[in-house]
This record gives C-alpha cells, structure tokens and sequence, in this order.
C-alpha cells in the first residue's frame, strides 16, 4: 500500500481531471459506493473459485455485531448492489463511473499492491452491442487524450451459459487427458472452475492451454452477431482490435463481450484495463434481470506507462510568490492576497521558517519564491503598502520587470498574474 505524495499526487489529479471531462461528454455519471460491503456480495458476485476471492480478500469480522465484511477487491459488485438497493434502474438504464482504491492481497511487485486504484466505467440496463462498442471506445478515447500509444485490444467472447456449459465438457475431458502436466490450482479447478485454468500465469501450462478447445468455437448464432455487432462498430471507428480466444477474466461474472487494453512495456503486469459484459450479476445480486457491462482500468499502471512513455503532466506551481519583508506588512498583505485568491490567481504566502525572528531575509524570500515555480512574485515592502501599493515581479523573464500596482484595484489587475490552468 502505497503513499501518493505531491508532486506525484499532481499526474493523479491531472488524469482524474481528464477522466471526468471524458465521462461528461459520453454523459457518464459518477458513483460512490463504499469501500466494505458484505463479504457474501463478493463470494456470490465473483464467484467461489476465482483467485480473488479464494486467496485475494481482506475479509473480517464486525467485532459488534458479527457481521462478515470485507474491503473491496473491485467496485462493479459494489455498483450492481447499490443499483438494486436503489432501484436505479427503474426508470432505464444508467451509464455509471467510478474511481477509487481497492484491495487485494497479493504479492507486491511493480504494477501489483495490495491497495491499489481504479477507474471504472459501468454501463448497466443496455442490451445491445453498442454500449459494448460505447464503453471501448470511451476507453480507446481516454489513451488518447493521456497522450498513451502502443496499447492494444483484445476481445473475445464468451458466449451464454449454456455455451459455456458444452464447452466446459470438451475442457474437461481435453484437461483430463492432460492431468500429468497440470498445476495444483489447475488440478484443483479441473471440476469447479476449469475455464479458469485457461487464464493461468503459470509458463510450465501454456502449451496445453494453447491447445485446449477453445470457447469461441462453441458460440450460437446470437452470441456471434453480439460479437460481429461489436466488431463492426469498432471497425467503422478505427479501432483495431485481436482476438485473443484464451481471454477469459477473472471474475465468473462475465458473458458475451470480454475485453484487456495491454501494453508490452510494464513487464507481466501488462493489462492497464479489462471489462466486458455481464448480463446476470444484477439478478445474482437480487435485483431484477438486467444486462449490463462495464471496465475497469488500474491507475497505477496507467500512470506508469505514462512515464515509461515521457508523458508528463503539467507541473503544479502557483501564480504567484507573495514575498513579506517584514511582519508589519502582514495584515494588510494578508488581506491582498486573500482578494487575488478570491480573483482566481493562486498565490503561495511566504511564512516565516521556525526559529526565525521576523519573516527571513528577502534574499531567502527570493529563493523560495523561484523554487515554487511561480511566474510573479509580489513584494509587500513597507513602502509600496504604505502607499497602497505591491511590486509585481516577473520571475521567469529574463529581465525580472517589475512595476507597482495599487492595491485599491486587485480585481482589475489580477487576471494578467492568471496562468491558464
Ligand atoms: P491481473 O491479471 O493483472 O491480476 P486482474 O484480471 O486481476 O489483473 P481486474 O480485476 O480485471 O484485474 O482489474 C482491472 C485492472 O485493475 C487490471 O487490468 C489492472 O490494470 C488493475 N489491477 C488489478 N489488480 C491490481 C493490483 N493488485 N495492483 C494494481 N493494479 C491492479
Ligand atoms: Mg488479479
């Protein structure tokens, strides 16, 4: 679990500003939900035999009341809940966004904590697949706008119940044959969850997994025009697209539509984003049968490819250094600034250093100011304010202009100290 300190904590700002400016024009609401719910939500959301919740969970128990809670390994569980509980889709569907952290207990490494943050989109009460194509594309959009590049989709199907149930009998008998060379959590899985097995990271299993009967060709003649349907509206955008027929995911949740956004450049921790359809969670959870589908992308890996990609966010620094030779001036300054703030210009007040009496040398003034990045300083000397003025010092031109202002008239000068953040 990580601290996100300043300035990193600035690339968090700035890519949450860009998503909810994104959501906004694909008119995505945003959702809170809480950060524990019951651990029984996630048992039966995600399913039984699924890496989260047999080994993944921070789960425990409510000391008052005996009640089994656990902190949330993902949001859509949580999302689907608080749609029944509110009857949100009474009225139609909803198109829902969050970001928040959650958690899960692995072994840490880059690109993988145990507190850990997502942003996600949720799509819920819409059949068609062009809420699917909707959602990739909002997603294709946001790597767009973060200046993201080499990141690539993949998409599969995996078709309705009673496909998977045919399939999952040739997986069986095919993984059968093959027991010998299967893992313990494959062996394990063999009889309750054996489509998993085909999502294993264990390199000893790959060849067998790349010859197993593969799922996508069991799909009925819906469950491929819902595939074609997305397809389609993927190509007329010019989004290119793979299919990947081992792509499963790792909730049981999942029908038709699954898709990852992936990257070769943040080692084995390469899906930046994954989601799909899920047109029978709402009913598990004790709503009333809805489809729906939705993605989820992690943050941290996100902002990583960033980096490893030079993409840099725009640094935070203020407009403005307010430099005070002497405590005397402070009232009055204090007073100037707080109006400049009220004016839209971000201001960094000089405060005097502990230990120190008066407010410090105005050479130390100066050097502070230039450190905070400012493009003004505004010096409040006893003079200047005796006559109900401030100097304006350009610090970032070469020729440090500096004229007076008269403080009686703040709110007309202040926009020129304005940068356009
Ligand atoms: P992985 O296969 O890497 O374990 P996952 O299938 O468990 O991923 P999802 O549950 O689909 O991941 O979550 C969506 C996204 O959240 C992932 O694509 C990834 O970017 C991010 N993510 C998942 N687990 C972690 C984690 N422990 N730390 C950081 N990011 C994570
Ligand atoms: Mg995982």
């Amino acid at each position: 679990m990580n601290d996100i300190l300043p300035p990193e904590s600035a690339r968090w700002e700035w890519l949450e500003e860009k998503v909810r400016s994104l959501m906004a024009r694909y008119a995505y609401r945003n959702i809170r939900t809480p950060v524990v719910e019951p651990t029984a939500l996630f048992v039966r959301g995600l399913g039984e035999v699924t890496d989260i919740v047999e080994k993944e969970m921070y789960s425990f128990e409510d000391r008052l009341n005996g009640e089994q809670l656990t902190l949330r390994p993902e949001a859509t569980a949580g999302v689907v809940r608080a749609v029944v509980e509110h009857s949100m889709l009474y009225e139609g569907g909803k198109r829902l966004y969050y970001m928040g952290p959650m958690f899960r207990h692995e072994r840490p490494q880059r690109g993988r904590y145990r507190q850990f943050h997502q942003i996600g989109a949720e799509a819920l009460g819409f059949p068609g697949p062009e809420v699917d194509a909707e959602l990739i594309l909002l997603a294709d959009s946001l790597w767009r706008e973060l200046g993201l590049t080499g990141v690539r989709l993949e998409l599969n199907s995996l078709g309705e119940p009673h496909e998977r149930k045919a399939h999952r009998e040739a997986l069986i008998h095919y993984l059968e044959q093959h027991a010998a060379l299967l893992d313990e959590d494959a062996r394990r899985r063999l009889h309750t969850n054996p489509l998993r097995i085909l999502d294993t990271k264990n390199p000893a299993m790959q060849a067998i997994v790349d010859a197993a009967p593969r799922l996508i060709d069991f799909l009925g003649e819906e469950s491929i025009s819902h595939f074609e349907g997305v397809k389609a509206i993927l190509d007329a955008n010019g989004v290119r697209w793979t299919v990947n027929p081992r792509l499963v995911r790792g909730m049981d949740y999942y029908n038709l539509t699954v898709f990852e956004f992936v990257t070769d450049q943040l080692g084995s921790q390469g899906t930046i984003c994954g989601g799909g359809r899920y047109d029978y969670l709402i009913e598990q959870v004790g709503g009333k049968s809805a489809p729906a589908v939705g993605w989820a992308l992690g943050v941290e890996r996100v902002l990583e490819l960033l980096k490893e990609q030079g993409v840099v966010a725009p640094a935070l620094s203020p407009d403005v250094y307010a430099v005070i030779p002497s405590a005397a001036s402070l009232p009055l300054a204090m007073v100037a600034v707080q109006r400049l703030r009220c004016a839209g210009v971000s201001v960094q007040m000089h405060s005097a250093p502990p230990g120190s009496d008066g407010m410090g040398s105005m050479k130390s003034q100066f050097k502070k100011a230039d450190a905070s990045g400012a493009m003004y300083a505004l010096v409040f000397g006893d003079d200047e304010v005796s006559r109900g003025a401030v100097t304006v010092k350009a610090l970032r031109d070469g020729d440090g202009a500096q004229s007076e202002h008269p403080l009686a008239s703040i709110e007309q000068w202040a926009p020129n100290l304005q940068s356009n953040r």
